[in-house]
């Protein structure tokens, strides 16, 4: 920890004298100052101690809240560290006051479950206090779908997770985390992503009987690879479910197909169909509403078939207008791309 109980108030560690006594202002044992060269000046307790705070924190932790203490302080949002809230029994690692809101931040560099981290933001919310996760070193390694749901946040409204870099000393607001199905994050025409999709759902058809047996609930008798073009995904979307995007989407229009012409739902039983007729894993957030993102999710996939005509929206809801149709085989799919019809036609088979 970096804070201590010294003879005349707290103190910063980096602030306490070796010939000083201090203590923990939790437990109140005393507690030793460490310092030297290699590492961040902190207080530790004594071997043996039973106290919540004398679990081992790594130089990253200390390091990054020092960092963080003092790139705040330069700020102007009067930063305390430690501080306990004592109706919550939590304590931030810093709380800060922007603009007249106090702000809990979080430098997590060690693992944390979902429930936890949603018990500590419900904690906060109970305060009126905004919780900020700012994710360490462990977390800048391969990161899954699940912990990237967990720690997205909305920066100026847009999901994104935020980082602080100790080495440089400074915040990362991180959104390369979107991406398509079946394909990298690089830049890539709307023909070539299709391409990719399409040679890839032909191997993953032979590869993934079960998890398609799951998603489509039946033996899958078609060819997946030869879906129409409106259910490759082509925008880069944040992290929503445990599959591939584009799997849902051939479910959802393959289930389109089997309904007759002029089916209407009202808008609610619209989103809801789109939400539960394919059983995907949906993602949980941690920070911010799942159904926000969810529903936003939903609204711009009706978009799109609203766009190709699939749907028409009318006073109450939406129209099934026409069913799509799938294409004889993935090589009559990519011959009709590369004969060009797809550029000028997006429409011309869905
Ligand atoms: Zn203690």
């Amino acid at each position: 920890m970096l804070v201590a109980q010294g003879q005349h108030g707290l103190i910063l560690a980096l602030n306490a004298l070796v010939d000083q006594t201090y203590w923990c202002p939790s437990c109140h044992e005393p507690v030793i100052l460490r310092h030297g060269a290699h590492r961040v000046a902190h207080f530790a307790h004594r071997r043996g101690s039973h106290c919540r705070l004398s679990e081992g924190e790594t130089q990253e932790h200390l390091l990054g809240k020092m960092q963080l203490y003092q790139w705040a302080a330069r700020r102007g949002y009067q930063p305390q560290l430690e501080v306990y809230l004592p109706t919550i029994a939590q304590r931030p690692d810093l709380l800060l006051r922007i603009n007249g809101r106090l702000v809990a931040l979080e430098f997590q560099c060690s693992p944390l479950s979902l429930k936890r981290l949603q018990e500590r933001n419900a904690g906060y919310h109970q305060l009126g206090i905004q919780p900020w996760w700012l994710l360490g070193a462990p977390y800048q390694r391969h990161l899954q779908s699940t912990k990237i749901a967990q720690f997205t946040q909305l920066v100026a409204g847009r999901p994104a997770l935020l980082f602080w870099d100790t080495k440089k000393g400074c915040l990362r607001i991180d959104r390369s985390f979107a991406r398509r199905s079946l394909t990298t994050k690089k830049q890539l025409t709307k023909s070539t992503i299709i391409q990719i999709q399409t040679n890839h759902l032909m191997i993953f058809q032979i590869h993934h009987p079960a998890l398609l047996m799951r998603i489509m609930g039946r033996q899958i008798t078609y060819q997946l690879a030869a879906c129409p073009f409106i259910c490759h995904d082509l925008q880069p979307a944040w992290p929503l479910m445990r599959e591939p995007v584009i799997l849902w989407r051939i479910g959802i229009i393959w289930h389109l197909m089997q309904l007759p012409p002029f089916t209407f739902w009202p808008y609610l039983d619209w989103i809801n169909w789109l939400y539960s007729k394919i059983p995907v894993k949906w993602l949980n957030y941690g920070c911010i509403s799942s159904s926000l993102l969810h529903e936003h999710f939903l609204y711009q996939f009706t978009a799109e078939l609203v766009s190709v005509r699939i749907l028409i929206q009318c006073a109450h809801g939406y129209l099934l207008l026409q069913r799509p149709v799938w294409f004889n085989s993935p090589a009559q799919k990519l011959n009709s791309l590369k004969n060009n019809r797809f550029s000028n036609g997006f429409a011309l088979k869905y």
